[in-house]
């Protein structure tokens, strides 16, 4: 099932995709982005793929035969070399559920079947520039500080740095903060945050998220009412403001 297409290498694709003829339509037009396309059937299949090499994009299928997109996804980001890697989820319904089991799993966006070869490109072509100024921009340094937003935020010092201001916040208030502005633009759900944040910890809510980015926003935020920082997203969770925000 594994195909490489020889292609001028912009960067390598993986499309996890069951249905051939959509396969093969994703791997076509990518390619001719200049992306060397890797062609997985199977959920196993892209996550031996995934575990074992680098990819600059990943195509996933939501719905695919052995592991689904979502446990790929998971296991994608928890653990492999492409766990900053862009992840395009492709679902079958629009239905607002598959949005957020996509968002949530980690996916970056998502695409609803059936999709249009434009509209695909585009959003493969939005990943790969948000990915390479994400990478510019914000990766972190040699010493794992993450810039975004005027912020610096040191994890060897536990500590976030506002032009001269130096923010003193708890390892649970670090955390948070140093998750979401390391993924700048997408949105966590409390769920999510729950899980990354206090981990084994079962005697939170996810009131506790709240009251936490509630303490974050009182000692980052110049308006902590006003938030351009650490964002709320209506009925989906929280995400650190993008770029263009
Ligand atoms: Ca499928």
């Amino acid at each position: 099932m594994e195909r490489e297409r020889a292609t001028p290498a912009a960067g390598r694709a993986l499309i996890v995709e069951d249905e051939p003829r959509i396969r093969e339509l994703v791997a076509l037009h990518l390619s001719l982005e200049g992306l060397a396309c890797v062609e997985a059937g199977t959920g196993d299949e892209a996550l031996r793929l995934a575990r074992a090499e680098r990819f600059d994009l990943i195509v996933l299928d939501l719905m695919l035969p052995g592991l689904d997109g979502v446990t790929v996804c998971r296991a994608i980001r928890r653990d492999s070399p492409n766990a900053a890697t862009p992840i395009l989820m492709l679902t079958a319904r629009s239905e607002e559920s598959d949005k957020v089991i996509g968002l949530e799993s980690g996916a970056d966006d998502y695409l609803t079947k059936p999709f249009g070869v434009r509209e695909l490109v585009a959003r493969a072509r939005a990943l790969l520039r948000r990915a390479g100024a994400a990478r510019a921009a914000h990766a972190p340094d040699a010493a794992g500080i993450v810039s975004a937003a005027g912020l610096a935020i040191d994890p060897s010092r536990r500590q976030v740095r506002a032009g001269e201001r130096a923010i003193d916040l708890t390892a649970l208030e670090f955390e948070l903060l140093h998750l979401l502005a390391s993924r700048r633009g997408l949105v966590f759900s409390r769920e999510t945050l729950l899980a990354r944040v206090w981990k084994d910890d079962r005697h939170v809510t996810e009131r506790s998220v709240d009251t936490l980015v509630k303490r974050v926003r009182k000692k980052i935020e110049p308006d902590p009412e006003n938030p351009r920082y650490v964002l709320t997203v209506w009925g989906a969770g929280y995400k650190f403001a993008d770029a263009d925000d």
